[in-house]
């Protein structure tokens, strides 16, 4: 794609990668077959050949970006699955966060908006804040129909959270059992440990299990994914400038940085890119990238146990692979062949390639779209013989709670079940009721 930028305009760093993003896009437009929101809408401008061509003439012409524009950007999920099959590698990632700073600095969204886009970025990532809000918004239920749809879409996923998990307490340390083959620092997410907080329970008796010392990495609230997806450039940056200090001394222990929701491990892969300039923190920001790996990805390169006292299958898993991990840190097949080893039956997904919709805020900053492939996720699941499915991302979970009545729970729920941890909550209750006894173990 022929680009115009003056050459004042690529004094700047950002602008100059900006144009040699663009100028890989040849404009085939395969990248629209695969586009969540081109699929629903049909529209050109909300494809990702579209968007590219407003982002370059809003870019390049340093313009106001009008409603028209801001839609049709703020509709995309970031799913990233157009850059997955791309065949020019056009790092679309990185041209829409680009556009997102833009629009963030040059467009005046209405007053209720920003508002309500500014105070989720102030409470989702602090989890006090977060586990206050969610209190205070059940006092807010009986009213829900009166609110504004994204403040119901936000009322309704609330819903779906487990705040007794959360009461729980770090150690900072969880020994591994003999021999140790290493120690890792384990992000527990700054939503998941107050509504989810069993994912990262699973997590460090799994790896504790498998010889891994867990150092809790939770004096940083957030990887800043929230603020950043929403275009809060430089609130993003400060937190990620902080976690880096937080994390600095404990850095060169640690064998690896394991996060178990792969929106945050997405971010903390990308540290290295967003700090590449800087000075005081661009290595310590590799370092940091370098390190983070998915869960699954961990567990996959070493030897582990499998308790077989329980019937894992009796089980049929369907994986549900989120936009995150697959498009986003190009993770496909660890966490299916790891529910394989360790017992359960898995099954395909048709269209697995398509996000649920949940894509960090924006099933509640676009609950009609999102409510849309909520519905054609969970219908394509249950086309299948699934029982069960298992996800790597708790924004995935709680946005399929919301359409499908199987049990969904986090892929290392199950994995520690198989090897000699509880069963996890939702099997529990799925067992007692929907599968018969000869079924379950
Ligand atoms: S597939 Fe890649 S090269 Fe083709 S239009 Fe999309 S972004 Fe451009
Ligand atoms: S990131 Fe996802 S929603 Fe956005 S343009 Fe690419 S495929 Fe479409």
């Amino acid at each position: 794609m022929r680009t115009q930028f003056s050459p004042a305009q690529l004094l700047d760093p950002a602008t100059r990668e900006v144009e040699q993003i663009l100028r890989k896009c040849v404009h085939c437009g395969f990248c629209n077959a695969t586009c969540p929101t081109y699929t629903l809408k049909g529209d050109e401008l909300d494809g990702p050949r579209g968007r590219i061509y407003l982002l370059k003439d809003m870019l390049e012409n340093e313009s106001r970006p009008d409603t028209k524009v801001v839609k049709h950007i703020d509709r995309c999920l970031s799913c990233l699955s157009c850059m997955t099959i791309c065949p020019s590698g056009v790092d679309y990632m990185h041209l829409i966060d680009h556009g997102r700073d833009y629009i963030e600095k040059h467009h005046n969204r209405k007053l209720i908006d920003k508002l309500f886009r500014q105070i989720l970025a102030s409470i989702l990532p602090s989890p006090n804040r977060f586990r206050w809000s969610l209190k205070l918004s059940r006092l807010a239920q009986p009213f829900i129909n009166y609110l504004p749809r994204s403040m119901k879409a936000g009322l309704n996923l609330a819903q779906q959270s487990n705040l007794e998990s959360g009461k729980q307490t770090f150690e900072s340390t969880y020994p591994g059992e003999s021999p140790i083959k290493g120690r890792i620092g384990l992000i527990p997410g700054c939503a998941q440990q107050v509504v989810a907080n069993e994912i990262n329970m699973a997590s460090i008796r799994l790896l504790n299990r498998n010889g891994f010392d867990v150092e809790l990495l939770a004096e940083s609230e957030c990887c800043a994914a929230i603020e950043h997806h929403l275009g809060k450039t430089s609130q993003a940056l400060k937190r990620v400038r902080t976690n880096l200090k937080d994390w600095s001394s404990r850095l060169p222990q640690l064998d690896a940085i394991i996060s178990n929701a792969s929106g945050c491990g997405t971010m903390l892969k990308d540290y290295q890119h967003l700090l590449k300039g800087d000075d005081e923190f661009s290595t310590l920001a590799s370092q940091v990238s370098n390190k983070t790996m998915d869960v699954c990805e961990f567990l996959v390169q070493h030897e582990f146990s499998i308790n077989h006292n329980v019937l894992p299958e009796a089980f049929t898993v369907a994986y549900q692979n989120p936009c995150s991990m697959q498009h986003g840190q190009k993770i496909n097949e660890q966490p299916t062949n790891l529910l394989k080893e360790f017992g359960f039956n898995t099954i395909g997904i048709p269209d697995a390639h398509l996000c649920c919709g949940s894509a960090g805020t924006y099933n509640i900053l676009q609950s009609e779209l999102a409510t849309e492939l909520g519905n054609k996720k969970a219908a394509s699941i249950e086309s299948t013989s699934a029982d069960l499915i298992a996800s790597g991302n708790l924004g995935c979970i709680l946005q399929l709670r919301q359409y499908s009545d199987l049990p969904i729970m986090h892929t290392v729920q199950l994995l520690d079940w198989a090897s000699g941890g509880p069963m996890p909550p939702e099997l529990t209750d799925f067992a007692s009721g929907e599968i018969s006894e000869e079924k379950y173990s």
